[in-house]
Order: structure tokens, then sequence, then C-alpha cells
């Protein structure tokens, strides 16, 4: 970082007086206006790529802020990724960013069209991935599974990361049954250790699309641990947006997933077995969320896995799947 956090809180000061102005920064004596860590707020953000690096961005009605570029022509302080707003708990430097740029000239050329934009998978360093099977009531009965007593979980790793217009590959030498899973996915924003359901939320730093994307095959014929068929590389496809908590209501979002074009999943969150605030709390129990960190929710009913074996037809190279969660957006890829 190029500025002491003194100079950030000066320069975040400075920023109203300036924005009114519509002129470069300079020095003011605008009283310094305190900024604490925590979560953001109202904010849309995403990961995009440029050459080999992923970037902060915010979808504005200006376009795609590139939220570090917005912060040196600024002269203030932000993270420069989604991996680092997150572990430094830093909403309020990126929020006085955002604001900033929409209101003053000299933040214009950090806009960009998000037309043509590569985009970076939300977060590429989450200490861990924590998934939870079987959590719509629709989707159990439909694999003929008993409703759970508790959350079923297992994991992914960072390199089953995937990006909105990404690509899987499918390992067709190593299994033939691909399916899709649309799922909300929670991103926490503060560390969550042994937090009550009444606090779990608090946690939380937004929402994303997610497909749980698996090899039917490998989850259940590897000895009866799913992690064989769920976190191959590439599996965990994110995106295209990171939605912060405060505008979600995250128990009552339609869920949907087409393939080429077919609705086959469509379902709402009010059917979970486990709630957002059940499933944080749960895990916490067991497992210290850290920011970051990611928990796939499970998927609703109309896996191809659900459906009688003779009408199954797996996922094959050339499909298109589209995944979209009510107000996060629509995560696109595509098999090969
Ligand atoms: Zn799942």
């Amino acid at each position: 970082m190029s500025f002491d956090r003194r100079d950030f809180l000066k320069s975040a000061g400075a920023i109203g007086a300036l924005a009114a102005a519509g002129c470069a920064p300079g020095p003011s004596t605008t009283p310094a206006r305190t900024l604490g860590t925590g979560l953001a707020r109202g904010l849309t953000l995403l990961s995009f790529r440029d050459g080999t690096l992923d970037r902060l961005g915010a979808k504005t009605a200006k376009g795609i802020l590139d939220v570090a570029r917005a912060a040196e022509l600024l002269r203030l302080y932000a993270p420069s990724t989604l991996d680092d707003l997150l572990q430094q708990e830093d909403g309020p430097s990126v929020q006085a960013v955002v604001e900033a740029a929409l209101t003053t000239p000299a933040a214009a050329p950090a806009f960009r069209p998000e037309e043509g934009l590569v985009y970076g998978p939300l977060v590429r360093r989450p200490d861990k991935i924590v998934c939870v099977g079987l959590n719509y009531r629709r989707h159990a009965e439909e694999v003929g599974a008993a409703i759970p007593a508790h959350p079923v979980l297992f994991n992914k790793f960072n390199a089953s990361l995937n990006t909105h217009r990404g690509t899987v590959t499918l390992p067709v030498d190593l299994a033939t049954q691909f399916d899709y899973e649309v799922e909300l996915v929670i991103v926490i924003g503060r560390t969550a250790k042994r937090v009550s359901e009444a606090e779990a939320l608090s946690h939380v730093a937004g929402y994303a699309t997610g497909n749980d994307f698996t090899a039917r095959d490998l989850q259940n014929g590897r000895g009866g641990q799913w992690m064989v068929g769920k976190a191959l590389d590439g599996f965990a496809p994110i995106g295209p947006y990171l939605v912060t908590a405060d505008q979600v209501d995250p128990d009552n979002l339609t869920i949907e997933c087409r393939v080429n074009g077919e609705t086959r999943q469509s379902s709402s969150t009010s059917d979970f077995i486990f709630g957002t605030r059940q499933m944080v709390s749960y895990i916490s129990q067991y497992f210290t969320l850290k920011p970051g960190d990611l928990i796939f929710t499970g998927t609703p009913a109309g896996v191809i896995q659900g459906m009688a074996p003779e009408r199954r037809q797996w996922l094959k190279p050339g499909d298109a799947v589209a995944c979209s969660v009510q107000g996060l957006g629509e995560l696109a890829f595509t098999l090969t």
C-alpha cells in the first residue's frame, strides 16, 4: 500500500469537499472522516482480469469502476482485489473510493464498460470452501435421501474455483456422469467462531451465484466420501458478482439453472432445510470461518441425478450452463 492509514484518513476526509468542487485532490482543512474496518454495504462487487492480475471492480451507473485505479487517481487507499477487501475487512475504504469516484471528474478514467470484461473468480485464496449437501427438501426427495438431521458438509479446494464465462474441463477419462447444481454462495466477511444463529448473518460480507459442479459417478462410487466428485479442478464456478449482504434477503430468493437454454432447476431458497443463519452458525461450531471463506449452500430439485435412470442425459463437452439467483446476476459457463 502506498499510503499509510493516517494519509488515508486525511484524504478520505478531504474527498467530500473535492467532490463538491469537482477538482483534483489537494490540501484541505475539512475535518478527517473517521473510517473503521468493517463490511462493505450497498455495493455490487466483482473481480476482473487485467493481464495476469485480478482487480477489484464495483458495478455502478457509470460502468465498472476499477477501484484501485480510482484510488490512485483520487490519492486514496483501497484494496486492489476482492480477496484483500475481504481479508483486510476494509469495506469502508472501498465505499469511500466508489462514492468519491462517482462525483469527482478526476476519477473518470477509472470507469470501463462491463461489456468485454474478462471476469476472475470472485476470490482466489479463501481459507476454506465449505459445501452443504442435501439442503433443499425437494432435492433430498428426488435423489431418494432422508431429510438430514444436521447439515451434510463436504469441501472443495481453491483450484476448484472458476469464473463467470469460464470453461469447465470435463475429465472424461475419469468420469461420465457430469451434473449441474446451482447454489446460493455465502461469502464470509468477519471471523465467525462458534457464533449463534442470531448473530450469524452479521459475519456475512455478501452473496453470489455459484455452481457445485459434480461428477456423480465419482461422488457416489469412491468409498462414501463425496469430495472426489465435487472438488475437481474448475468445479466451483462463482460470480459474476458479490452483492453486499445488506441488499439481500438470502432465505427468500428464486434460484434457477438452465442447460443450453432449457430450464432444469427453478426453485426458491425458501425450500432450504437449514437456513443461512443455521448454516453459518453450525459450520462455525466446528471450523472457524474467516473473511473470504465461501459456503455453497446446497442445490434445489431438478438435477440430472434426480431424474428416472432412463431419462438421464449427463452433461457433455459443448454444453452451456447458466445459473441465476435472484438479484445476484447470471453465472454462465461452458463445458469442454
Ligand atoms: Zn451442492
